[in-house]
């Protein structure tokens, strides 16, 4: 991987990179169709990241079909695909992590508190072998992102940091290769997220500006749908993800519930 990207950089290609845990689908197909368009040579990873996984969490069961994996990507036709084992990023020997103070204390930190570190450390390693100049993220991920930014910017990596809308099923469902594990009567109660977010910008619309009294018409709409479980709902600002209690100009809102076995996320940015 290093020589391919010495060789482009020596051509004085441009290398975008969009790193995945792999069971693509048409979210990660949207970033890399970005990633085409913004650069020379497009580079994607996948690997299922044991890092960013707590004790009890979904590693083991977490989908992966690498040979459809590698179909979807050769009709977008990427430069290298990055596929590697664990011990390969992760020998026995492996001792070196990177952790943010701040953003990981909020939302998805606060159940899954090694997942950022995981996330940091996995994406920092990517972009040293990798070596792009430009790297895409999904907003789905919105905490992500957010850490992603604070990271290039903390520990100086010269890569720009793009990221892209979320993609959704016809009724509004974001995207995710964990929603395989929805039964169909799970994913009927899945919609409820993004019908949460819905709400919470009518509320708005009509005037309504307390966060918690939209967290209160969130929790009842989730809660009304079955196998729904709430991990978070948050109003908060978009930079810090600090809580804020009245929505007052762009607010993100962001949840977590748990559908039967599948750790949903979603968030929407509030508009005054
Ligand atoms: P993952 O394979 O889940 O680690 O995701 C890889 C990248 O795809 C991350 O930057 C995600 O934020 C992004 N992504 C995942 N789902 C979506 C979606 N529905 N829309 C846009 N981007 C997404």
């Amino acid at each position: 991987m290093h020589s391919f990207s010495d060789r482009e950089r020596g051509l004085g290609k441009v290398i975008s990179f969009v790193p995945t845990m792999g069971f693509l689908h048409e979210g990660h197909l949207s970033l890399m169709r970005i990633g085409k368009e913004r650069g020379d040579t497009l580079v994607i990873s996948i690997f299922v990241n044991p890092s960013q996984f707590g004790p009890g969490e979904d590693f083991e069961a977490y989908p992966r079909d690498l040979d459809k994996d590698l179909e979807l990507i050769k009709h977008i036709g990427a430069d290298a695909v990055f596929s590697p084992e664990r011990d390969e990023l992760y020998d026995e020997r492996f001792q070196t992590y990177v952790q943010l103070e701040k953003l990981p204390d909020h939302l998805c930190g606060i159940t899954r508190p090694v997942h950022f570190r995981g996330v940091a450390t996995v994406v920092s390693k990517l972009f040293n072998i990798v070596k792009p100049h430009i790297s895409l993220f999904g907003e789905k991920d919105f905490q992500q992102v957010a850490v992603i930014r604070q990271m290039v910017k903390d520990l100086n990596f010269d890569i720009a940091i793009i990221s892209a809308p979320t993609i959704r099923e016809d009724d509004g469902l974001a995207m995710s290769s964990r929603n395989t594990y929805l039964t169909s009567e799970q994913r009927h109660s899945a919609i409820s997220l993004y019908r949460s977010l819905q709400k919470a910008q009518e509320l708005v619309n009509r005037g309504q500006k307390e966060a918690k009294t939209i967290v209160e018409a969130a929790t009842e709409l989730i809660n009304s749908y079955p196998d729904t479980d709430i991990d978070y709902i948050s109003i908060c600002d978009p930079e810090t993800l600090d809580a804020v209690n009245t929505v007052n100009g762009p607010t993100l809102m962001a949840l977590a519930v748990n559908v039967g076995k599948a750790h949903l996320i979603d968030n929407m940015i509030l508009t005054t």
